[in-house]
């Protein structure tokens, strides 16, 4: 790999001539190094990932996608695809290479009457949220509003919406894709359905999806949303509650189980300032009414230390953990799926959540079944839909002086869980060093042997020479 250390040595990749070619054929801005906004351009959301493409190609429509990955190809750079920015690995960047950055291809358009809603490939789920809720609907998702909908989606896509409708895969009708060797494909159930398959969990391996088609649902613009509260000698009653209260509830309420310490706004004074665990959900039902009596438990029980039970806007929901993790974090991410809160789980999830190092630093357990559940596992490339829960171990901090105590921590928490895990991960949740090509044990973790081998069958169909490597890489098998 051949990284840029200064920007006066970025012309060893890339010669003048070289970018006014480039130049020439796109309709876009092209930012190399020395060009005002590099850095800028350059930055992802983790602060950790601090890399130096060669040029970065602020695409404007599918001509500069198909331009640029001619280019790439011609000059045989290694390309990072760029939706939200938000992988927490920082695939959408790259040392010495060329970044196709999307971000600008932030349409969204609504179609009431079929219920569908077409996306491109730089829309944040701020920006689907805010078109959906105009119509009533809303597109299952995730928890954060500045993510990016292309790489969530490619990777599957949880959120409060999960067990009523599914993963945002669960409710992609269709895609286009430029392919490794620059065609446009429309891929649904119906065309090109292998690629259909692999796009639904592989990750961005397959190609460069520049448009898709979802299915929307009926929601909002107000949800019955909240949480409850407790402090940390109340955890281990509070975590076995929920164990025996989460698996009665019906689809239509999803629930998230966080250890964090809340933003200040959110609790009395007494309880700012240290770790919480907090019971959130959201309820997708018609009628809010019908969700008090199963609220009801968690309410009554303990009581908790604090609780937020109330209609809420849904785009407000959708946005209100947002100051928790801003742009330039530094962050490293593990993930664990289990079946079960039985007493050992539950004792080192607590241990673990004891020992949070810093106050941006969390465990969410993402409560799995209903919709998700019913997918098919062999319906689409994303793995393990048995599992009951998700836990997401994000270490995320400001100061690089926390890099060792932050990556410790949640490595040690992860080992930990592992005599309790189900198959499968979840390649979204995962951090660097799980993510880049060089590490490839995760694939087999994540997906299986099974699916992997149908994966690697699709990427030498599609993408023999690795030109879409920048990911949760599945590697072709020559
Ligand atoms: C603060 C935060 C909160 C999160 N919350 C959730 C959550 O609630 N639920 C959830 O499921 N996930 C969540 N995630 C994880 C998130 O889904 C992944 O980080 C995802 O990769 C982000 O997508 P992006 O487009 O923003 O990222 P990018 O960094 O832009 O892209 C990530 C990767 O996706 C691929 N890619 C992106 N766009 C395309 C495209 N158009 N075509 C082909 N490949 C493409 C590329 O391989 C790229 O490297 C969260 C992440 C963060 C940082």
């Amino acid at each position: 790999m051949t990284a840029l250390t200064s920007t006066s040595d970025w012309s060893r990749i890339l010669t003048h001539g070289d970018v006014v070619t480039l130049r020439g054929r796109l309709h876009c801005p092209l930012i190399v190094p020395g060009d005002d906004g590099y850095d800028d351009a350059r930055r992802v959301w983790n602060g950790m990932i601090d890399r130096r493409p060669a040029a970065i190609v602020r695409a404007a429509g599918i001509a500069d996608v198909l331009a640029a990955l001619r280019f790439g190809r011609e000059r045989d750079l290694r390309i990072a695809v760029r939706g939200g920015g938000h992988n927490v690995a920082g695939n959408g960047t790259v040392d010495g290479g060329l970044v196709i950055d999307l971000g600008a291809m932030r349409s969204v358009t609504v179609d009431p009457a079929a219920q569908r809603v077409y996306v491109g490939p730089g829309a944040t789920l701020a920006d689907l949220d805010r078109e959906t809720v105009a119509f009533g609907f809303a597109v299952p998702a995730g928890v954060f509003s500045p993510t990016g909908v292309a790489g969530l989606t490619l990777g599957g896509g949880v959120g409060w919406l999960t067990r009523r409708y599914g993963l945002s895969i669960d409710n992609l009708l269709s895609a286009d894709v430029v392919t490794a060797d620059g065609r446009l494909v429309h891929t649904s159930q119906d065309e090109e359905a292998d690629l259909f398959w692999g796009i639904r969990g592989g990750g961005g391996n397959f190609g460069i999806v520049t448009s898709f088609e979802f299915r929307a649902h009926p929601l909002g613009p107000t949800v019955l949303a909240g949480a409850a509260f407790y402090r940390q000698a109340r955890w281990a009653e509070a975590l076995r509650f929920y164990a025996g209260w989460a698996p009665q509830l019906p689809d239509d309420l999803t629930t998230i189980v966080s250890f964090v310490t809340p933003p200040p706004g959110w609790v009395p004074e007494e309880l700012r300032h240290q770790t919480l665990m907090v019971v959130g959900f959201a309820w997708a039902g018609r009628d809010a009414v019908d969700a008090e009596p199963l609220l009801a438990p968690l309410r009554a029980f303990g009581p908790p230390d604090f609780e937020i039970v109330e209609p809420t806007r849904w785009v407000d929901w959708q946005s209100s953990l947002d100051e928790t993790m801003p742009k330039g974090v530094r962050a490293y991410w593990k993930n664990a799926s289990f079946d079960r809160l039985d007493e050992a789980t539950i004792e080192t999830i607590i241990n673990g959540a004891s020992r949070i190092p810093s106050t941006r630093t969390g465990v969410d357990i993402h409560q799995l079944g209903g919709a998700f559940a019913r997918v098919p596992e062999e319906a689409t490339a994303f793995p393990n839909r048995t599992a009951r829960y998700w836990l997401n171990i994000y270490a995320v901090w400001d100061d690089p002086a926390g890099d060792e105590s932050g990556r410790s921590w949640a490595r040690e928490l992860h080992s930990k869980m592992r005599p309790h895990g189900a198959a499968g991960l979840y390649v979204n949740f995962l951090g660097a060093e799980d993510g880049d090509v060089e590490s490839r044990g995760h694939a087999l973790t994540a997906y299986g042997a099974d699916k992997l081998a149908q994966l690697v069958a699709l990427k030498d169909r599609y993408d023999p020479d690795n030109v879409f490597r920048l990911n949760h890489n599945i590697p072709p098998s020559r």
